[in-house]
């Protein structure tokens, strides 16, 4: 395990799990998984479709559990376009044997384009091809990123590749969802909720995941609204007005109450920093509808849009 003792797994899956505010048994679970990576027990194939490779290079960013060297050797296990060193009929090689074997979890970054095949093409083959086989002998599938999970930007309206996500392409090609799609939105998808998602699927199984988003709870359960830090300024309707005002963001177009993940427990760049906390309305990265139409509001001014899909009741405080 290339020279990490037991220790050191169980102290990453308490930092992993105490960077989520997760409770001790579930980060001794997310230790478990890690170790498995770590002892390459399960092979990772990790696939690209229509993306920036955003999900990608926030992945390799992660501080927790750490070096790079630990993350590049874990997913190019098998395959990733950025880190493997494989090209061309190498890839397809690999991937054919990943297929035939069954013995490997997808990762997939990216939106799919069902009605121009040739926008997306992995070893000559396009991924609308090569895709269907994959998704149905993988053991799990994890969607990394909101455009895999709901189509994101390369799903915007108007875009002329007819992109979906990943359970819309399953269930249009008859792939079994339940129980194998596991949905980690985030524009990008941050590291440690996806490491920790994938630690948590081989270390436990499929995890408890939200009935429509597939998002699992440990790493998605709350809006960032539930747990923001202006959540005072809210209830007490103390509205910035402009940017670099205190108070609650809402009024600046802030999306928090929509917006489901672990933002305000652990936020960004090993915990510096996050957009609400340097002034930024939450934009919504991880919420179903990002980016998709064209009203989707990037700091807009106003509580028009948001007033027709947030109801008070939705919030945690009232639910549990
Ligand atoms: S609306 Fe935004 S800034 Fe205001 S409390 Fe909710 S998440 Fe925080
Ligand atoms: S605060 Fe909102 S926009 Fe910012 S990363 Fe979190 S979910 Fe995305």
């Amino acid at each position: 395990m290339q020279g990490y003792t037991r220790r050191d797994i169980l102290q990453m899956g308490a930092l992993l799990g105490a960077g989520m505010g997760l409770a001790g048994k579930q980060s001794e679970i997310l230790a478990g998984g890690l170790e498995k990576i770590l002892s390459k027990q399960v092979k990772v194939v990790w696939l690209q479709g229509l993306s920036c490779t955003g999900c990608s290079v926030s992945f390799l960013n992660s501080d927790v559990p750490g070096p790079l060297e630990i993350l590049t050797e874990i997913i190019s296990l098998v395959y990733h376009s950025n880190v493997s060193a494989a090209q061309g009929h190498l890839v397809m090689d690999v991937l054919d044997q990943a297929t035939a074997d069954g013995d490997f979890f997808l990762v997939f970054e990216g939106a799919i384009p069902r009605n121009m095949p040739e926008a997306c093409v992995i070893g000559g083959r396009p991924l609308v091809d090569l895709l269907p086989p994959m998704l149905k002998s993988a053991q799990g599938i994890i969607a990394a990123g909101t455009c895999s999970s709901f189509g994101g930007i390369p799903a915007a309206e108007g875009n002329p590749t007819a992109a979906v996500g990943l359970r819309q392409f399953m269930q249009d090609e008859g792939i079994p969802v339940k129980n194998r799609l596991i949905n980690c939105p985030g524009c990008p998808v941050h590291p440690q909720s996806l490491l920790g998602t994938l630690a948590y699927v081989l270390a436990a199984g499929y995890p408890k995941v939200h009935p429509d988003r597939l998002t699992p709870d440990l790493f998605y359960k709350h809006s960032v609204h539930d747990d923001c830090p202006r959540f005072h300024s809210w209830e007490k309707r103390e509205f910035a007005e402009k940017f670099g005002d205190e108070g609650c963001l809402f009024q600046l177009g802030c999306l928090g109450p929509r917006s489901h993940t672990s933002c305000p427990k652990r936020q960004w760049n090993g915990g510096i920093n996050w957009c609400i906390r340097a002034g930024a309305p939450c934009i919504g990265c991880t919420s179903e509808d990002f980016a998709l139409h064209r009203d989707f509001p990037f700091y807009r001014k106003g509580e028009q849009y948001h007033q027709v899909a947030y109801l008070e009741d939705d919030r945690k405080g009232t639910q549990s």
